[in-house]
């Protein structure tokens, strides 16, 4: 498994890569349907430093990887999941203890969802990878009475836990970027009256998983310019509701605000997760964080 397996080797290589991966959903991105010109990807060895060096980071700093840990990589084909896969791989190949990576596809049934692509992919990079059938299309179409992105997810969780258990994973790696943490912020006090956000590392009560983010602490823009730079490829996830339904137009008008915001704060997601690290407990008005300080 060579490292430029991932790299376009030139411009005409990364045309191949998105003839491979149509770029028809909303879920893909339009910066993707570019090729980069042989000038863009001078930028690429600085931009996989930078990343590898801010996971490398994370990793240490909240203890998401130990010696032994058997990882299993939820990889749904979107550029996060890819960008996961690719700088776990990378830091495994440098790193001065032993774990596993596997990778795994939930396949919800939507029409035009190509699980296939993933496994050809991991095949070819000799990363081992399994999908898993999970009939959320008829689901939600079943029960329209239940919010369909709520019942998406805790049926996706419950499979991947699941199999994590069934199989032996101690750890379950997903893609969410800082932009998700601050987003997720954002919309749990605006829409759920508290203050939370999604955990780098987070174990099961009962023990059995352990959910890790190590993608927690890079930028989307960064994760998004790796992808084009790298030609993952995407593969749309098909669902009728991308972009449609109420939790994602929500996380659309948050992700907006936080743009505009940027504009005047530069610095303002970084500064944001420092707020993240950084909690004053006796100065909230939650009693039960009265006593933290
Ligand atoms: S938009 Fe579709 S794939 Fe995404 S959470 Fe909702 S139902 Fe699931």
């Amino acid at each position: 498994m060579s490292r430029t397996s991932w790299t376009r080797a030139s411009a005409s290589g990364a045309r191949r890569w998105i003839e491979a991966a149509p770029v028809s959903n909303s879920c893909a991105l339009p910066s993707l349907a570019q090729p980069p010109t042989e000038a863009d990807l001078k930028a690429l060895p600085k931009l996989e430093e930078r990343l590898r060096r801010r996971v490398g980071v994370c990793i240490h700093e909240f203890g998401l990887i130990a010696d032994g840990d058997r990882i299993l990589i939820g990889l749904s084909g979107g550029k996060d999941s890819w960008a996961l896969l690719d700088l776990l791989e990378s830091l495994r190949r440098r790193a001065p203890i032993r774990f596993e990576l596997h990778g795994v596809t939930i396949d919800p049934g939507f029409p035009g969802y190509d699980p296939d692509r993933i496994a050809e992919v991991c095949e070819a990079r000799a990363i081992p990878h399994q999908v898993l059938p999970a009939p959320i299309d008829l689901m939600v179409r079943r029960r329209p009475e239940v919010t369909p992105c709520a019942m998406c997810s805790r049926f996706r969780r419950g499979v991947l836990y699941s199999h994590a258990k069934a199989n032996g994973y101690n750890k379950i790696a997903l893609g969410h970027h800082l932009d998700d943490l601050i987003e997720t912020l954002l919309l749990n006090q605006f829409f759920g009256g508290r203050l939370s956000t999604m955990p780098l590392k987070l174990t099961s009560d009962d023990g059995a998983n352990t959910v890790i983010r190590p993608l927690g602490t890079c930028e989307e823009r960064d994760l998004r310019q790796l992808a084009w730079l790298k030609g993952y490829p995407i593969v749309p996830c098909g669902c009728p509701l991308c972009g449609a339904s109420v939790l994602e137009s929500r996380r659309a008008q948050v992700k907006a605000l936080v743009a505009q915001l940027q504009d005047s704060i530069p610095d303002l997601k970084f500064s944001m997760l420092k707020a993240m690290k950084n909690v004053k407990g006796s100065h909230l008005l939650d009693p039960r964080l009265a006593h933290l300080d």
